[in-house]
């Protein structure tokens, strides 16, 4: 089950199930409103909406649009009851220990029995999720595996607890269905392992021309805040992208940006259109296009230069930023 619920990862939801549904099961999206997206443009992939319904129309889209949905709390268990229409596939969700969404293991096999009786319910399936599968040495993942198997023992229904952290990293999670979002993308999930590691590449490269190259005497300060001084004479070039297009404001000192093949790093603020970068030694003209993260560059590095995830890097990137798809 493919997750390109948030646009794909900032990726493109059409163009990414586009390419993808005929190698996948499934698709799962968060909301019923991008559901509907994917079916307006014509996707026919069974698609399964992670947060459910959240009025009694969602129900009667689902049935329409041939939706599955989750259904993770009690206020959804009354439209259930209320909605006695046309049946919809369903999964129950449970919390096996995140505590965010879900109903009580405890509660699953009353909760099973209860929705296998109610005729709207079509098909009954079973699903949790992890809390820090990313992290390899974390305790609560084989706790909240075992979890999983004691509440769901006996009932006849497939099961589903394992993001891209668990496809990776703990393959007795994957049960009858596997929910990969970010490994998808290319990007590691795995704290302390690289995407290369695991034989991931990139799909998003963002990219955007050197617009300006000027020279700074020493002393001269670059940016909003005059926070970097040049320590000598020196070649600087400005690179037009900004926060405006998604980058982050706040990378730290290291960033670094691929231009011609080589790493050069990041100078001053970034501001909204623009960067700036330490063109000392490096070959570069105007019109040269330098790569933010990608290909050469990988989204997990910028995302640790900003203290951040390759997640919101890539659900970040701004709608201004023109997408360009190959094949
Ligand atoms: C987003 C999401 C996933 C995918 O997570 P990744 O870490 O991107 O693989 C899987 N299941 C649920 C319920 C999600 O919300």
């Amino acid at each position: 089950m493919a997750v390109i619920k948030s646009l794909a990862y900032g990726h493109g939801a059409v163009p990414v199930a586009q390419a993808l549904h005929d190698v996948v099961d499934a698709f799962a999206v968060a909301r019923m409103e991008e559901a509907v997206t994917l079916r307006d443009a014509g996707v026919r992939t069974p698609l399964v909406v992670l947060e459910g319904p959240t009025c009694g129309a969602h129900l009667e889209t689902a049935f329409k649009l041939d939706l599955q949905v989750v259904i993770h709390h009690e206020h959804q268990l009354a439209l259930l009851r209320d909605y006695a229409d046309e049946p919809v596939d369903c999964w129950i969700k449970f919390d096996t220990g995140m505590h965010r969404l879900g109903f009580p293991p405890a509660r699953v096999r009353e909760l099973f029995a209860e929705l296998s009786r109610l005729p709207d319910v079509a098909s009954l399936r079973l699903m949790s999720h992890f809390a820090c599968a990313d992290d390899l040495s974390d305790q609560s993942t084989p706790d909240q595996l075992q979890c999983l198997h004691q509440a769901t023992a006996g009932l006849e229904a497939e099961r589903s607890i394992a993001n891209s952290a668990a496809v990776l990293a703990w393959p007795d999670s994957h049960a009858d269905w596997v929910r990969p979002g970010l490994m998808l993308y290319g990007a590691s999930p795995v704290i302390g392992k690289t995407a290369a590691h695991y034989g991931l590449r990139p799909v998003m490269s963002l990219r955007a021309p050197l617009i300006a190259i000027n020279h700074l005497q020493a002393g001269d300060a670059v940016g909003y805040g005059a926070t970097w001084r040049a320590p000598e004479a020196m070649p600087i070039g400005a690179v037009g992208i900004g926060y405006g297009d998604g980058y982050p404001r706040h990378v730290g000192a290291g960033a670094q940006v691929l231009l011609n093949g080589q790493r050069v790093p990041v100078i001053g603020r970034v501001s909204m259109d623009t960067l700036t970068i330490d063109l000392r030694g490096i070959k570069a003209a105007v019109g040269d296009v330098a790569t933010l993260w990608g290909e050469g560059l990988p989204a997990d590095e910028v995302a640790g230069w900003a203290n951040t995830i390759a997640y919101t890097l890539f659900c970040g990137v701004t709608a201004r930023v023109q997408r360009c798809y190959k094949d």
